[in-house]
C-alpha cells in the first residue's frame, strides 16, 4: 500500500454548465495558490515519494497560474495528468510546448466526453462542446499525446455505453473511464436519475465492453461493486484530493458537496497545518467510515444501495445528496445556475418546457471563465 497520487482541484472556474456538474456555482470560483501547491508537493515527495500528480477543476487551465503549477509538477520530478472539458485546447498545447518538460512529464490528458453523438453530449454539457472535444483529442493524436477519453453515465446517456466504446476506438483514445453520475442536489437530477438495477446493467455492459473492445475499459469508484465491502483507493490510502480551499478531504465526491449531517469529510486546511499533520486525520475519518462500513453490513436486509454502492452510502454518511430507488435526497442544492448567459432559472426553465437545448456559444464566449 503506497500513496500513489495526490490530486489538486486546483479552480472551479469553468466555461461550461453542466447538468451533472458538482461546483457550487452560486459561490465565486476559489483558485488553489500556487505556493500552498509547491509546499504540498514538497511535503509528499518527503514524506511519501510520491511520484504523480492529478489536476481537476473546474477546467484546471483556467487557473490564472496553471502554467506555474505545471512547472511546480514536473520540476519537481513528478508526472502528471489532468482532466479538461477540451474546450481552447489549442491554447493549451501551445502554452504546453513553449517548455519540453511540461509535455515531457504529462502522462495523460483526460477528456470528458458525455455521448457518441453532438446531440447527446452538448445536451449535457453546452452546445458546441462535442466539437471542441473532438478537435483537442486530434491535436493529441497528431502530437501522440496520450489521451483518455471520461463518460459520466446517466439515464440521458446510458443508451449509448457501446457507441461510445467504438467512438473511443475510432478516435484512438488510449484509455475508456466510465464515470457514474453523482447526485447534484439540484432539479436537474430527476433527468439523470436511474434504479440501483439500472445501474447494476449498466456495469454489466460495460464489462462486456471491456471483453470486445481493444481500448482499456476502466470504471469509477462510483458504480455499483459485485463485492459489498469495497476498498476505494481513498480508504486504501493511495490517494489524497486538496480542494480549491487547500483542505485536505476524503475525496473529489465530496469536495464542496453541501453537507446536512454532523460529519466533515474535511481532514484540515493546509493552509493551517502540515500535510503530515492533515494526513493523521485522514486517516481517522477513513477509520471510522470503515468502521461504519462494517457495521452496516453486519445489519440484515440490506437495500441494494447501501450494499453494492459503497460511494453512494459514503455520501449518505456524510449527509450530502445521494441517490435513492425514487430520485435523489439528503440536502437540496438548489444552486442558482450562473455565469454570462447561464442566468439563474435559464436551464430550469429550458427543462420544463422540453427544450433542452441551449444557444450557441461563440468562441469568444467560450474562451476563458476567468471572473
Ligand atoms: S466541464 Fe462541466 S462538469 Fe466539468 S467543471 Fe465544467 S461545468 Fe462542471
Ligand atoms: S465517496 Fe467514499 S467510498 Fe467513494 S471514493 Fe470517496 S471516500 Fe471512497
Amino acid at each position: 500500500m503506497a500513496l500513489q497520487r495526490l490530486t489538486f482541484h486546483v479552480t472551479d472556474r469553468c466555461q461550461l454548465n453542466c447538468d451533472h456538474c458538482l461546483r457550487d456555482p452560486e459561490t465565486k470560483a476559489k483558485d488553489l495558490d500556487l505556493s500552498l501547491i509547491e509546499s504540498v508537493l514538497d511535503q509528499a515527495k518527503a514524506l511519501f515519494e510520491s511520484t504523480h500528480v492529478g489536476l481537476t477543476g473546474g477546467e484546471p487551465a483556467l487557473h490564472p497560474r496553471f502554467y506555474e503549477i505545471v512547472d511546480a509538477i514536473v520540476d519537481r520530478g513528478y508526472t502528471w495528468h489532468v482532466v479538461s472539458n477540451g474546450e481552447r485546447f489549442d491554447r493549451m498545447l501551445q502554452r504546453l510546448e513553449e517548455r519540453p518538460a511540461r509535455l515531457q512529464g504529462l502522462k495523460m490528458l483526460n477528456f470528458s466526453l458525455d455521448g457518441a453523438t453532438p446531440e447527446t453530449h452538448d445536451a449535457i454539457r453546452e452546445q458546441g462542446s462535442f466539437r471542441s472535444v473532438m478537435q483537442a483529442v486530434s491535436l493529441c493524436r497528431a502530437r501522440s499525446i496520450p489521451f483518455l477519453l471520461q463518460i459520466t453515465l446517466n439515464a440521458r446517456n446510458v443508451d449509448e455505453i457501446e457507441e461510445i466504446a467504438l467512438l473511443a476506438g475510432q478516435l484512438g483514445a488510449d484509455k475508456l473511464a466510465y464515470n457514474f453520475t453523482q447526485p447534484t442536489g439540484t432539479f436537474l437530477d430527476a433527468a439523470l436519475h436511474l434504479p440501483a438495477s439500472e445501474w447494476k446493467r449498466a456495469m454489466d455492459r460495460i464489462n462486456r465492453v471491456r471483453d470486445v473492445f481493444k481500448v482499456s475499459v476502466i470504471h469509477s469508484e462510483v458504480g455499483p461493486h459485485e463485492e459489498p465491502f469495497h476498498m476505494c483507493e481513498m480508504w486504501r490510502q493511495e490517494h489524497l484530493h486538496v480542494d480549491p480551499s487547500g483542505n485536505l478531504n476524503l475525496c473529489c465526491q465530496h469536495a464542496g458537496i453541501p453537507n446536512a449531517g454532523p460529519l466533515s469529510d474535511i481532514a484540515g486546511n493546509l493552509h493551517e497545518m502540515s500535510l503530515g499533520q492533515a494526513h493523521r486525520e485522514f486517516t481517522k475519518i477513513v477509520h471510522h467510515t470503515i468502521e461504519a462500513r462494517l457495521e452496516l453490513l453486519a445489519e440484515p436486509g440490506l437495500n441494494e444501495w447501501d450494499k453494492h454502492f459503497s460511494c453512494n452510502w459514503c455520501l449518505k454518511r456524510f449527509g450530502k445528496p445521494h441517490w435513492t430507488e425514487e430520485g435523489v435526497a439528503g440536502p437540496n442544492a438548489m444552486r442558482a445556475r450562473w455565469r454570462g448567459r447561464w442566468t439563474p432559472g435559464y436551464k430550469e426553465s429550458h427543462l420544463r418546457s422540453g427544450a433542452l437545448h441551449l444557444p450557441v456559444l461563440s468562441s469568444d464566449d467560450r474562451s476563458d471563465g476567468a471572473e
